[in-house]
Protein backbone atom coordinates (compact mmCIF):
# COMPACT_ATOMS: atom_id res chain seq x y z
CA UNK A 1 0.00 0.00 0.00
CA UNK A 2 1.46 3.31 -0.88
CA UNK A 3 -0.27 6.91 -0.62
CA UNK A 4 2.44 8.48 -3.46
CA UNK A 5 0.19 9.17 -6.43
CA UNK A 6 -0.02 6.44 -9.41
CA UNK A 7 1.98 8.05 -12.30
CA UNK A 8 2.82 8.04 -15.85
CA UNK A 9 5.62 10.02 -17.27
CA UNK A 10 5.11 11.49 -20.80
CA UNK A 11 8.35 12.03 -21.66
CA UNK A 12 10.26 13.28 -24.84
CA UNK A 13 12.75 15.90 -26.47
CA UNK A 14 10.24 19.82 -26.94
CA UNK A 15 8.78 19.11 -29.73
CA UNK A 16 8.07 15.41 -30.10
CA UNK A 17 4.23 16.30 -29.20
CA UNK A 18 4.23 15.47 -25.10
CA UNK A 19 1.58 18.60 -25.31
CA UNK A 20 -0.60 17.70 -27.78
CA UNK A 21 -0.68 14.04 -26.47
CA UNK A 22 -1.21 15.46 -22.77
CA UNK A 23 -4.35 17.35 -23.54
CA UNK A 24 -6.08 14.91 -26.20
CA UNK A 25 -5.00 12.43 -23.22
CA UNK A 26 -6.26 14.53 -20.30
CA UNK A 27 -9.89 14.61 -22.30
CA UNK A 28 -10.36 10.70 -21.09
CA UNK A 29 -11.76 9.91 -18.31
CA UNK A 30 -9.56 8.77 -15.79
CA UNK A 31 -6.68 10.44 -16.79
CA UNK A 32 -5.28 13.60 -15.27
CA UNK A 33 -2.51 15.43 -17.69
CA UNK A 34 -0.87 17.85 -15.97
CA UNK A 35 2.15 19.74 -17.32
CA UNK A 36 4.82 22.01 -15.47
CA UNK A 37 5.32 24.03 -18.33
CA UNK A 38 1.40 25.04 -17.89
CA UNK A 39 2.17 24.90 -14.26
CA UNK A 40 5.10 27.27 -14.97
CA UNK A 41 3.00 29.79 -17.63
CA UNK A 42 -0.03 30.39 -15.46
CA UNK A 43 1.74 31.86 -12.70
CA UNK A 44 1.46 35.65 -12.49
CA UNK A 45 4.45 37.14 -14.28
CA UNK A 46 4.95 39.90 -11.98
CA UNK A 47 4.99 37.45 -8.61
CA UNK A 48 8.28 36.49 -7.52
CA UNK A 49 8.03 32.95 -9.27
CA UNK A 50 6.80 33.89 -12.04
CA UNK A 51 9.91 36.23 -12.88
CA UNK A 52 12.36 33.68 -11.66
CA UNK A 53 10.47 31.04 -14.61
CA UNK A 54 10.65 33.82 -17.20
CA UNK A 55 14.44 34.32 -16.78
CA UNK A 56 14.91 30.35 -17.19
CA UNK A 57 12.88 29.77 -19.70
CA UNK A 58 13.57 33.05 -21.60
CA UNK A 59 17.51 31.23 -22.34
CA UNK A 60 15.40 27.50 -22.36
CA UNK A 61 17.09 26.63 -19.07
CA UNK A 62 15.10 24.90 -16.68
CA UNK A 63 14.11 26.62 -13.75
CA UNK A 64 16.39 25.43 -10.25
CA UNK A 65 15.41 22.10 -9.30
CA UNK A 66 14.30 22.04 -5.34
CA UNK A 67 11.77 24.94 -6.44
CA UNK A 68 10.05 23.12 -9.31
CA UNK A 69 9.57 20.04 -7.30
CA UNK A 70 8.30 22.01 -4.34
CA UNK A 71 5.70 24.08 -5.99
CA UNK A 72 4.55 21.25 -8.14
CA UNK A 73 3.97 19.25 -4.98
CA UNK A 74 1.83 22.33 -3.92
CA UNK A 75 -0.19 22.33 -7.44
CA UNK A 76 -0.83 18.77 -7.74
CA UNK A 77 -1.95 18.77 -4.08
CA UNK A 78 -4.36 21.83 -4.37
CA UNK A 79 -5.93 19.89 -7.40
CA UNK A 80 -6.95 17.30 -5.36
CA UNK A 81 -7.97 19.67 -2.08
CA UNK A 82 -10.40 20.58 -5.01
CA UNK A 83 -11.56 17.68 -6.11
CA UNK A 84 -10.44 18.47 -9.53
CA UNK A 85 -7.78 15.71 -9.36
CA UNK A 86 -8.85 12.45 -8.04
CA UNK A 87 -6.02 10.41 -7.10
CA UNK A 88 -8.30 7.20 -6.05
CA UNK A 89 -9.45 6.98 -9.59
CA UNK A 90 -7.13 8.86 -11.63
CA UNK A 91 -4.31 7.84 -13.43
CA UNK A 92 -1.70 11.24 -13.13
CA UNK A 93 -0.04 11.41 -16.43
CA UNK A 94 2.98 13.78 -15.83
CA UNK A 95 4.38 16.02 -18.74
CA UNK A 96 7.16 17.60 -17.88
CA UNK A 97 8.42 16.26 -14.12
CA UNK A 98 10.95 15.29 -13.76
CA UNK A 99 13.62 16.28 -15.95
CA UNK A 100 16.30 16.11 -14.27
CA UNK A 101 18.06 13.44 -11.89
CA UNK A 102 17.98 15.68 -9.08
CA UNK A 103 14.06 15.64 -9.86
CA UNK A 104 14.03 12.31 -10.07
CA UNK A 105 15.26 11.56 -6.37
CA UNK A 106 12.80 14.18 -5.04
CA UNK A 107 9.52 13.07 -6.52
CA UNK A 108 10.67 9.34 -5.65
CA UNK A 109 8.76 10.29 -2.16
CA UNK A 110 5.59 11.61 -3.86
CA UNK A 111 5.24 9.21 -7.05
CA UNK A 112 4.81 5.60 -8.06
CA UNK A 113 5.67 5.42 -11.51
CA UNK A 114 3.61 2.90 -13.32
CA UNK A 115 5.14 3.54 -16.59
CA UNK A 116 7.20 6.06 -18.73
CA UNK A 117 5.84 7.24 -22.89
CA UNK A 118 8.57 7.87 -24.40
CA UNK A 119 7.99 9.79 -27.47
CA UNK A 120 11.39 9.66 -29.54
CA UNK A 121 11.69 11.54 -32.45
CA UNK A 122 15.40 12.15 -33.64
CA UNK A 123 14.75 14.98 -36.46
CA UNK A 124 16.48 17.68 -34.89
CA UNK A 125 15.20 20.30 -37.57
CA UNK A 126 12.13 18.99 -37.55
CA UNK A 127 11.53 19.62 -33.82
CA UNK A 128 13.54 23.13 -34.18
CA UNK A 129 10.70 23.47 -37.44
CA UNK A 130 7.75 22.54 -35.29
CA UNK A 131 8.96 24.42 -32.33
CA UNK A 132 9.30 27.22 -34.05
CA UNK A 133 5.91 27.47 -35.82
CA UNK A 134 4.27 26.85 -32.53
CA UNK A 135 5.97 29.74 -31.19
CA UNK A 136 4.20 32.11 -33.77
CA UNK A 137 0.69 30.40 -32.60
CA UNK A 138 0.95 30.66 -29.12
CA UNK A 139 3.46 33.95 -28.80
CA UNK A 140 6.13 31.88 -26.47
CA UNK A 141 8.71 33.35 -25.86
CA UNK A 142 11.24 30.52 -25.07
CA UNK A 143 10.79 29.41 -28.32
CA UNK A 144 10.73 32.69 -30.63
CA UNK A 145 14.47 32.39 -31.21
CA UNK A 146 16.34 29.63 -32.77
CA UNK A 147 19.17 29.91 -30.24
CA UNK A 148 16.80 29.22 -27.46
CA UNK A 149 15.12 26.30 -28.95
CA UNK A 150 18.77 25.00 -29.61
CA UNK A 151 19.56 25.50 -25.99
CA UNK A 152 16.49 23.18 -25.13
CA UNK A 153 17.20 20.54 -27.06
CA UNK A 154 20.72 20.34 -25.91
CA UNK A 155 19.12 20.83 -22.16
CA UNK A 156 17.06 17.68 -23.18
CA UNK A 157 20.19 15.73 -24.15
CA UNK A 158 22.17 16.78 -21.64
CA UNK A 159 20.03 17.02 -18.58
CA UNK A 160 16.16 15.12 -19.20
CA UNK A 161 17.24 12.32 -21.31
CA UNK A 162 19.89 10.33 -18.85
CA UNK A 163 16.35 10.62 -16.62
CA UNK A 164 14.73 7.59 -18.87
CA UNK A 165 17.83 5.60 -16.75
CA UNK A 166 16.10 5.61 -13.36
CA UNK A 167 13.34 3.88 -14.44
CA UNK A 168 13.51 -0.38 -14.93
CA UNK A 169 13.56 -0.60 -18.27
CA UNK A 170 10.48 -2.64 -18.16
CA UNK A 171 8.25 0.27 -17.92
CA UNK A 172 9.63 2.52 -20.27
CA UNK A 173 7.92 2.21 -23.94
CA UNK A 174 9.35 4.11 -27.06
CA UNK A 175 7.10 5.34 -29.34
CA UNK A 176 7.36 6.53 -32.56
CA UNK A 177 6.22 10.44 -32.10
CA UNK A 178 6.14 11.08 -36.21
CA UNK A 179 2.72 10.65 -37.31
CA UNK A 180 -0.41 12.39 -36.98
CA UNK A 181 -1.88 13.00 -33.30
CA UNK A 182 -4.87 10.21 -33.98
CA UNK A 183 -2.03 7.70 -34.89
CA UNK A 184 0.61 8.74 -32.21
CA UNK A 185 -2.96 8.98 -29.71
CA UNK A 186 -3.74 5.50 -30.59
CA UNK A 187 -0.34 4.47 -29.83
CA UNK A 188 -0.17 5.76 -26.60
CA UNK A 189 -3.33 4.63 -25.33
CA UNK A 190 -2.38 0.57 -26.40
CA UNK A 191 0.34 0.83 -23.43
CA UNK A 192 -1.86 3.52 -21.32
CA UNK A 193 -5.02 1.46 -21.05
CA UNK A 194 -3.98 -1.58 -19.63
CA UNK A 195 -1.94 0.48 -17.21
CA UNK A 196 -5.08 1.99 -16.08
CA UNK A 197 -7.47 -0.91 -15.90
CA UNK A 198 -4.66 -2.84 -14.06
CA UNK A 199 -4.43 -0.10 -11.47
CA UNK A 200 -7.43 1.59 -11.51
CA UNK A 201 -10.34 -1.03 -11.73
CA UNK A 202 -13.03 1.56 -10.01
CA UNK A 203 -12.74 3.81 -12.68
CA UNK A 204 -14.16 1.19 -15.51
CA UNK A 205 -17.36 1.68 -13.41
CA UNK A 206 -17.17 5.35 -15.34
P1 LIG B 1 7.70 22.97 -21.48
O1 LIG B 1 6.43 23.64 -21.87
O2 LIG B 1 7.48 21.65 -20.80
O3 LIG B 1 8.69 22.87 -22.58
O4 LIG B 1 8.37 23.90 -20.36
C1 LIG B 1 8.67 25.27 -20.60
C2 LIG B 1 9.72 25.74 -19.63
O5 LIG B 1 9.23 25.60 -18.28
C3 LIG B 1 11.04 24.99 -19.63
O6 LIG B 1 11.93 25.41 -20.64
C4 LIG B 1 11.57 25.31 -18.25
O7 LIG B 1 12.11 26.61 -18.17
C5 LIG B 1 10.29 25.26 -17.39
N1 LIG B 1 10.05 23.91 -16.89
C6 LIG B 1 9.00 23.08 -17.16
N2 LIG B 1 9.10 21.93 -16.49
C7 LIG B 1 10.24 22.01 -15.75
C8 LIG B 1 10.92 21.14 -14.86
N3 LIG B 1 10.44 19.93 -14.56
N4 LIG B 1 12.07 21.57 -14.30
C9 LIG B 1 12.57 22.79 -14.55
N5 LIG B 1 12.01 23.65 -15.40
C10 LIG B 1 10.85 23.28 -16.00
Amino acid sequence: MTDRYQAVLLFGAPGAGKGTQGSLLGKIPGYFHMSTGDMFRSLDKHSELGKVFFDYSSKGELVPDEVTVALWHQYVHAQSLLGIFKPVTDLLILDGIPRTAAQTGLMDQYIDVLGVIHLVANDRDEMVKRLSRRAMQQKRVDDAREEVVRNRLDVYDRETKPVLDHYDTALVHDIDAIGSPGAVLGKILQVLAPIHEKNFPNSLEN
